[in-house]
């Protein structure tokens, strides 16, 4: 973590230092923490003017546990606290950030998309972790907090950070690159998520792309052509290098055979590589493809780092699997949904290894005046797989998946109800399938399974 003097943070932000700070300006701080809940001796306190709290009130509290310095938006010269006076602190806290990265200068790989970003961000990780010191994005911390606190927690000698890169509205990955300045820049893939904000699924690719607008100009940029938006969008004749990996035969790197066990995924490649991971799904097979390719890049060859994946954890609730005490294979796929990954999740059941297929859909949120049309899609590409024995909907939205489906089903007015309709098919022979957006905390059903 960032280990710098209280001077020296005030040259790179501008901060003006309150007397008390003054007098031990050549003292260092060691770490940032927003939090006075988990801040630690010696932190940076970095306090945030919220919609309903206010950080400052805080400040105190931040002391008293230990903080080495704090950032203020108020003035306050005569505090008995070293205090660094700022205009603006989250504008602070990314200028010291961008500041610290030129310092420790890793390789520095961005990651975006519309679905991915995590496990293609661990899929990287987990290829590079064997020889270099690497640093990722912890969580979700992919946005213009969590990304500078993320390159605030570099270690003086780490080698690669890998960090996952989230937006909202137009602009915020250009904002985030720019800051980061990638040596490589990954797009996952571009669904649908956040159309409401951007109004059309061209935007969507256009405010990926922003990606590259930070990309270092001897760096590299990895993208899939299965995306024909994206695709459509991409300049050719640009400075950096760009390599493509996927299904689609135009790529660099073509995903040329997929197969599924109920335990992991395994697919060729046109390098001749055959690959093993233990995720679930044609979808991870693409990450997959993506990460080995950054691996790539920073000189480590596909047939070197492929069987590191066998140290690739899975987390929580992503294509989760457990077996239920009726031996039935439950895949809970809860975290999150949107389009995309609802299809993904509902490709994955339709190739596994069991005779009665389950799938328990709540609704995907966040789609505005796209989700009549995005659920209708839903059920009408259920029509469309064969071999979904029972349909289990829950949720206002995900009743019109219900009404387009053509197939056993019933749309649960409780979660209750949804673990009771689905009960009778447990069985060592069933995989059910557990998905829907957070909010909709679609889990609960597996716990009223039990
Ligand atoms: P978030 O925006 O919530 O941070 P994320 O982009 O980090 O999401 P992950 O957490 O890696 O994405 O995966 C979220 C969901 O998307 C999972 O349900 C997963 O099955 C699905 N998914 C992952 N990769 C892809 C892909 N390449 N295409 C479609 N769906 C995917
Ligand atoms: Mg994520």
């Amino acid at each position: 973590m960032i280990n710098m003097t209280i001077k020296e943070i005030a040259e790179i932000t501008g901060a003006r230092l309150n007397k008390s700070a003054q007098e031990i300006q050549d003292e260092s701080i060691q770490g940032v923490s927003i939090d006075t809940r988990s801040i630690e001796k010696g932190n940076l306190f970095v306090p945030f003017k919220g919609e309903n709290v206010d950080g400052h009130r805080f400040i105190d509290n931040a002391f008293e546990k230990g903080a080495g310095a704090s950032f203020s938006e108020i003035d306050n010269d005569e505090k008995d606290v070293p205090l660094l006076l700022v205009d603006d602190g989250l504008k602070a806290l990314q200028e010291l950030a961008a500041a610290y990265l030129k310092k420790v200068d890793p390789k520095v790989i961005a990651i975006t998309g519309s679905n991915g970003k995590t496990t293609t961000k661990d899929m990287v990780e987990c290829l590079l972790r064997p020889d270099y010191k690497v640093k990722k994005t912890e969580g979700n911390y992919n946005n213009e907090i969590g990304l500078p606190l993320t390159l605030l927690d570099l270690d003086a000698d780490t080698e690669v950070s890998i960090l996952e890169m989230g937006m909202d509205s137009f602009g915020d990955i250009q904002f985030l690159s720019e800051m980061a300045e990638p040596d490589i820049a990954i797009i996952t893939n571009v669904g649908e998520s956040h159309i409401e904000k951007l109004g059309s699924r061209e935007n969507i690719a256009k405010a990926k792309y922003e990606i590259v607008d930070g990309l270092k100009e001897n760096g590299t940029f990895i993208y899939s052509k299965d995306y024909p938006r994206l695709e459509a969008i991409v300049e050719k004749d640009v400075p950096y290098q760009i390599l493509t990996g996927g299904m689609d035969k135009g790529n660099d790197v073509v995903i040329e055979s997929v197969e599924q066990t109920s335990v992991q995924t395994l697919f060729s490649l046109s390098t001749g590589d055959y690959i093993e991971i233990p995720h679930l799904g044609a979808h991870n097979a693409q990450n997959a493809t993506l990460a080995l390719l950054a691996a790539k890049v920073l000189g480590k060859e596909i047939y070197e780092t492929k069987n590191y994946f066998k140290h690739l954890s899975v987390t929580k609730m992503r294509m989760e699997q457990t077996e239920h005490e009726s031996g039935t294979l439950i895949i809970n796929d809860a975290y999150n949904a949107s389009a995309s990954s609802m299809k993904s999740a509902l490709d994955t059941v339709e190739n596994m290894n069991r005779s009665k297929k389950v799938v328990v859909l709540a609704d995907i949120l966040e789609l505005g005046e796209y989700s009549n049309e995005i659920h209708d899609g839903i059920g009408e590409y259920l029509n469309e797989k064969h071999g979904i024995d029972y349909l289990v909907t829950y949720g206002e939205a995900a009743e019109r998946i219900n009404e387009k489906a053509d197939m056993p089903k019933i749309h649960a007015e409780s979660i209750e109800a949804a673990a009771d309709a689905v009960r009778p098919y447990l069985s060592p022979e069933t995989v059910l399938l557990v998905k829907g957006s957070r909010g909709m905390e679609i889990e609960r059903v597996i716990n009223h399974l039990s």
